[in-house]
């Protein structure tokens, strides 16, 4: 089977339909096709062919998209560099994904420093040369390349194909719906699956997608309220500040609004029942980088029964709990599906990704007894004190639970007689006696969870996408 170009049959089909719309701009599927034809040509007159690897380093703006249409047009395959990344963590990624080329967008020309690299100013300049774009598309052919985010150790860079992009908005479709004037607000960056998904889904649905440069609560309330868009990608943070915002500023929400998609972690239930209270519906989901976004999603009715559950599998994929004999047993995820990748690049190109057809997730988590998913912890931040295992995720929960911590981060040490016990850092929100918090634990954990000791930091350490680095706490003991 051969897809047709995605670009073309869009273009064809719902020519007149609104694709992106950014500020007071917007374009028709026709008119983005017919700019990703001629920065194909511009491309090839820069040498890039359909063998090409070309990294991207932009801001979110019409101009990114346009060039990553037309890199699919070319049908080279595309690395995406994550903005928010030092200099030097872009230099490792540059050089793993030995790309041919890097665009850059023109407002972050410092944050690199490589022969390879082209300004988008300097490619607009060039005198395209003639480019016809293939017909058909393999859907194996890969698409992006997408670095994780680099938790548990160097950021993997992700095959992303044709099929696995496809299957991922089919089967998104297939979960909440679609209808022919519906609209994406992007507010999530398009270099992250979470953004670049919906740039997929557009071309897959023939939807259209408005596009901010970036996160601001008080945009998505008005945006909200004007009734342009009908879906939104969120994580907690930003779903509780526009929350809070519609509140302040006493906005309504339109009834065309329809659905938010909500990633990164467990949602709590007072969100979804603020949502609601506006005619929001918040779907929380389980994914990462090696299945192009979602793979499990909750439901909102579902939400208050299976508190802290990412919900289940979506139509086209599989769920299993490694060595699993019944509901509740905690062991490792593994997903099947057409939306996981077929390996990784650069370093990590050995690995691999799926044993035995089912990807390895690397997460710990649980089934209950309903086929509901509970993702539990990251195996290898996995804590064996005296024989029993202990996740640092659950002592964290408890910890966050008292009213003046307002970050925490529990990871293993060394014990003579326990192997390794837990211990904790705090960023506090208002000063508290470390006996204090010690006995909070004693009394909601099993004593062997109760962390050796509490030290208060001012900080954590934390990556570009804000998660917490426990490896790294592990030397700051
Ligand atoms: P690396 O693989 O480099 O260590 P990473 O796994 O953090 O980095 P991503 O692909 O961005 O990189 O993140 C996916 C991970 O995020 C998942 O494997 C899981 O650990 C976590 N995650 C995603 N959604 C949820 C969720 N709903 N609940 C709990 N954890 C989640
Ligand atoms: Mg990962």
């Amino acid at each position: 089977m051969m897809y047709p170009n995605w670009l073309s049959q869009r273009a064809y089909l719902n020519g007149n339909r609104m694709a992106l719309s950014f500020e007071d701009q917007q374009w028709t599927f026709a008119e983005l096709n017919g700019i990703a034809l001629e920065y194909a040509g511009k491309l090839a007159a820069a040498g890039v062919t359909k063998n090409s690897r070309v990294a991207f380093l932009s801001k979110s703006h019409p101009e990114f998209v346009m060039l990553m249409y037309a890199c699919m047009h070319a049908g080279c395959e595309m690395v995406m560099l994550n903005e928010r990344l030092s200099k030097v963590e872009l230099a490792y990624q540059l050089d793993d994904s030995k790309a041919d080329l890097v665009l850059v967008d023109d407002a972050l020309k410092d944050k690199i420093d490589s022969p390879l690299e082209m300004l988008f100013s300097e490619l607009q300049k060039i005198e395209g040369i003639a480019f016809t774009p293939e017909a058909e598309w393999n859907p194996e052919r890969t698409i992006s390349i997408m670095y994780t985010s680099g938790t548990t150790g160097s950021p993997k860079g992700v095959r992303q194909t044709a099929e696995n992009h496809f299957s991922s908005s089919v089967s998104s479709a297939l979960n909440i719906g679609i209808a022919p004037d519906d609209v994406w607000l992007c507010t999530v960056p398009l270099f992250h699956i979470s953004g670049f998904s919906i740039l997929m889904r557009s071309l897959v649905y023939g939807m259209g997608v408005r596009l901010h440069p970036k996160f601001d609560a008080e945009q998505c309330a008005y945006e909200l309220q004007s009734g342009l868009v009908t879906h939104m990608s969120v994580v907690g943070v930003t779903l509780e500040r526009i929350l809070s915002t519609l509140k302040e500023l006493d906005l309504e929400v339109s009834p065309r609004f329809k659905v938010m998609l909500a990633g990164g972690g467990p949602i709590p239930p007072n969100y979804i029942h603020r949502a609601g209270s506006y005619g929001m519906s918040v779907l929380q989901t389980y994914g990462m980088t090696e299945t192009s976004s979602q793979t499990t999603t909750l439901q909102p009715d579902d939400a208050d029964r299976k508190v802290g559950s990412s919900g289940k599998p979506l139509f086209l994929y599989q769920v299993r709990i490694e060595g699993s004999q019944n509901p509740g047993d905690i062991g490792e995820i593994h997903i099947r599906g057409p939306q996981v990748t077929p390996g990784y690049i650069g370093k990590f190109a050995g690995r691999e990704v799926q044993q035995d057809g089912w990807l390895h997730t690397g997460d710990m988590g649980y089934l209950d007894d309903e086929g509901f998913l509970y993702v539990v912890d990251r195996r290898s931040d996995l804590i064996v004190s005296g024989g029993e295992n202990i996740y640092p995720a659950e002592i964290e929960k408890v910890l966050l639970e008292h009213p003046s911590v307002r970050e925490a981060g529990v990871c293993g040490t060394q014990h003579d007689q326990w192997g390794e016990v837990p211990v904790a850092f705090v960023v506090l929100q208002d000063d508290v006696e470390k006996q204090e918090l010690v006995e909070f634990c004693q009394t909601r954990l099993a004593s062997y969870k109760v962390p050796k000791w509490i030290r208060k930091v001012d900080s954590l350490p934390r990556n570009a996408s804000n998660k917490l680095l426990r490896r790294e706490l592990k030397t700051w003991d």
